[in-house]
């Protein structure tokens, strides 16, 4: 069997849209009715004038600082954000607050349920099964995404292994006494893993694990391709929030990511003005309904994720949408010496032409009037002076090509940059402090 349901895996668009129209609805008058938020948000807007997917475009977007802002009142913590009664609500979730105050999310039951059953369709669809023994490498503390994969496991039937409390070493030695072969991982700790292996004399790829999700940043192909070549498994990449949950994910063509229909409505909107969908293959930025939770309704969710729209076919035969690549945060795009700057292009390149890089920083700051971008870089032990002096050019003449910025390239002892266990924050940018 290819497919966790294979009803709604397979379901006609049209299907599909009549369904997400519905759902859409349902959650408007849900939410207009018990959230304070969408009750003063959505004033003066009436069902009955949602009546296509145009219809939809006219409701206004909802952004994190909104939710901030709500759950500055009564009860506390969720405030005007929640959808239920405080007494229904059995989980507390929070966003990691890397942009600011955190979000705390409010689940109830039922809410919760919806999610897991999202997750089972993102695991099955990359491929995990209940012969796998799967290994949660962290402690999971109030991130969402870690329970998710916990409890979606444990409902597909595979064995789900706890990693908390252990230090990355304890965790590879963990994988190789209970024999785990699958693991769900961000792409940056994935990497370290298979260093501290290595340092360990281990061969990553002895491990014995065959699917690896990853999640938490955005990673380029080279960077799936290389954690594949490390574990010699089979890598799947995956997209979400705290807000709304994990929203589409890779199957097992690897061409793209599926977005999770009929549980979610998505609209890819072109940068500039937020209003219209783009083309297959044009760059916009997700905005997320997830259509079946009521503990904490979210309408029109401005995720900030910019993707790549991809096409609507796939050889796996689902039917469902599909984004062709997550390009960034549209907060990490910078203007830099008046280029326009992705952290996500260097990790490409460098995960691509220069495996000898083990860990790297890419810092900007302002010198007089001009911007001057340096990457930090951390090698392999073992390499000559001339080997490094060679490295630092290539690194030079690779990345002025690749992003039109001329990098200065600085040599780092051994162990001397940060190893990131959830998000990475490679990209520093000295120049302003933002707030957001
Ligand atoms: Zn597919």
């Amino acid at each position: 069997m290819n497919f966790w349901n294979p009803y709604l895996e397979t379901l006609p668009r049209e299907e599909l849209d009549k369904i997400e129209l519905c759902y859409f609805k349902r959650t408007f008058s849900h939410a207009k009715e018990y959230s304070v938020l969408y009750r003063e948000k959505l004033e003066g807007i009436d069902l009955r004038d949602v009546k296509t997917p145009d219809d939809i475009k006219k409701i206004p977007l909802t952004d994190k600082e909104e939710l901030r802002r709500y759950q500055e009142m009564e009860p506390f913590p969720y405030g005007g954000t929640l959808g239920r009664s405080i007494d229904e609500v059995t989980t507390f979730r929070q966003t990691s607050g890397t942009t600011g105050k955190p979000v705390y999310v409010p689940e109830t039951y039922e809410s919760w349920q919806w999610r897991i059953e999202v997750w089972c369709h993102i695991l099955y669809m990359a491929g995990f099964r209940p012969r796998h023994r799967v290994f949660l490498p962290f402690g999971y503390n109030v991130y969402v995404a870690f329970w998710e994969a916990h409890y979606a496991s444990e409902k597909l039937g595979c064995e789900l292994v706890p990693g908390g409390a252990l230090d990355t070493k304890g965790r590879v030695h963990k994988i190789i006494e209970i024999r785990a072969n699958g693991m769900m991982n961000t792409p940056t700790y994935g990497l370290h893993i298979a260093e501290e292996a290595k340092n360990m004399g281990i061969d990553p790829a002895s491990l014995g694990i065959e699917r690896m999700l990853c999640a938490g940043e955005p990673m380029p192909e080279a960077t799936r391709r290389r954690l594949e070549a490390l574990f010699g498994c089979h890598v799947f990449d995956h997209i979400g929030g705290t807000e709304p949950c994990a929203w589409a994910g890779m199957c097992e063509a690897k061409e793209g990511l599926h977005i999770i229909e009929p549980f979610f409505l998505v609209e890819i909107l072109d940068r500039e003005t937020l209003q219209r969908e783009v083309e297959e293959g044009e760059i916009g930025v997700a905005v997320v309904t997830p259509l079946g939770r009521r503990s904490f309704p979210l309408i029109r969710f401005n995720t900030k994720d910019l993707v790549i729209k991809g096409r609507e076919t796939c050889p796996c035969g689902r039917t469902s949408r599909k984004i062709k690549e997550v390009v960034g945060r549209t907060d990490d795009l910078r203007k830099i010496r008046g280029v326009l700057f992705s952290p996500k292009t260097v990790e490409a390149a460098v995960r691509h032409e220069f495996p000898e890089v083990v860990e790297f920083e890419i810092l900007v700051e302002r010198k007089g009037i001009m911007d001057e971008i340096t990457i930090r870089t951390e090698v392999a032990p073992g390499l000559s002076g001339q080997e490094i002096d060679q490295l630092r050019a290539r690194l030079r003449e690779n990345l002025k090509v690749k992003t039109n910025l001329s990098f200065h390239v600085q040599m780092e002892p051994p162990g001397s940059l940060p190893r990131y266990t959830l998000k990475a924050k490679r990209f520093k940018d000295m120049r302003e402090i933002r707030n957001d």
